[in-house]
């Protein structure tokens, strides 16, 4: 079975992974320079900064079979068992950051970067499914697992001849504007290294040295989805500006040494389809994500698992 995957996200890599261990020749393309997606991970100076997911729990069986090899490996740890005392719950973080989880998932796979899909269509006359890469190039698979946000997979098929559910296309996604910072010296975060809604701007901040992925203090700021939708046409100046003043009662006595900002369009899916994913009617495009089994690094590592095991079953 030759299987393209759109994506080299979590989702994506997972179903890869699977999908050959299954027997399947798999390509996966990304439009992106390397793997990971939202498991983003940025150098600025010295320091080290995850700015796209933060950490992660493990709930389902799946998910926590995966996270118990990362940790033998050394690929994960333990970074906290919460953030405002302990509920039990130990929230993981990747050692190198969190895109370095998506590399190691890429090493054994055919995964090409800078490759934009351009469409995916299933022609009458052609025996398979037809993915277009925007260099006009042509791929016919048997099969193709889409795992990119749900907007983005809409106008990859819509003119592809494949009967699509409208209802699973009206799925909006929340907005995030992050601003990453280097400081010169250690910020004033509580202990457990991370604050979830600590005012009306944010909805995280996360401490990059506290999580061991920085070895310079480091602090990534995500504004929450309400205050990223109604700032998200401001100037990036005036962005800048606004969440480092929201940002100082969280700096001490540390001063910016250099800052980032990352605006994430489709940063969390509003709704959550019922099943871990979704199939055409001929069985031939899955799409997955994490808009299928849960907005979070666990939903798409299960929702990538439920896609590769629909097309091998
Ligand atoms: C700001 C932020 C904070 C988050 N915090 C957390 C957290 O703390 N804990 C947690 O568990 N989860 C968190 N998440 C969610 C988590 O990151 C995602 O659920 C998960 O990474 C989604 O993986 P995915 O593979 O489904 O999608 P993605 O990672 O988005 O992968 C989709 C891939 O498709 C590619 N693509 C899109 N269109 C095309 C195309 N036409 N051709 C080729 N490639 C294409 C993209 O480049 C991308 O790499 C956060 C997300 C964001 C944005």
């Amino acid at each position: 079975m030759r299987v393209a995957i759109i994506g080299a996200g979590l989702t994506g890599l997972i179903a890869g992974r699977e999908l050959v261990r299954g027997g399947a020749d798999v390509v996966v393309f990304d439009k992106g320079r390397s793997p990971g997606g939202r498991l983003a991970t940025r150098r600025i100076g010295g320091a080290t900064l995850d700015h796209g997911a933060q950490f992660f729990t493990a709930r389902s069986p799946a998910f926590a079979a995966q996270v118990d090899d990362w940790k033998e490996c050394g690929l994960v740890h333990v970074w906290n068992q919460g953030f405002n005392g302990t509920d039990g719950h130990p929230r993981y973080v990747a050692t190198n950051g969190m895109n370095s989880l998506a590399k190691d998932l890429a090493v054994d796979l055919d995964v090409q970067c800078s490759t934009m899909v351009f469409a995916i269509r299933d022609e009458p006359d052609v025996n398979g499914i037809t993915v277009v890469i925007d260099d006009g190039t042509a791929h016919t698979v048997d099969a193709v697992i889409v795992t990119c946000p749900l907007p983005q997979a809409f106008a990859l098929m819509i003119d592809g001849g494949i009967e699509l559910d409208e209802t699973l296309f009206r799925t909006d996604y929340d907005r995030t504007v992050g601003l990453l910072v280097r400081l010169d010296g250690p910020a004033a975060i509580p202990a457990s290294g991370g604050i979830q809604d600590p005012d009306e701007i944010f909805s995280f901040i996360g401490d990059n040295a506290s999580k061991g992925v920085s070895t310079e203090p480091a602090v990534t700021f995500h504004a929450n989805p309400t205050w990223s939708e109604a700032h998200w046409d401001d100037e990036n100046d005036t962005l800048v500006d606004q969440l480092t003043a929201a940002a100082q009662p969280w700096l001490g006595d540390a001063s910016i040494l250099e800052h980032s900002l990352k605006k994430w369009r489709l940063a969390t899916p509003r709704s959550i389809w019922p099943d871990p994913c979704w199939t055409t009617a001929n069985g031939r495009i899955v799409l997955a994500g994490d808009a299928f089994a849960g907005p979070k690094i666990e939903g798409a590592h299960n929702s990538g698992l439920a896609a590769a095991h629909t097309l091998l079953d």
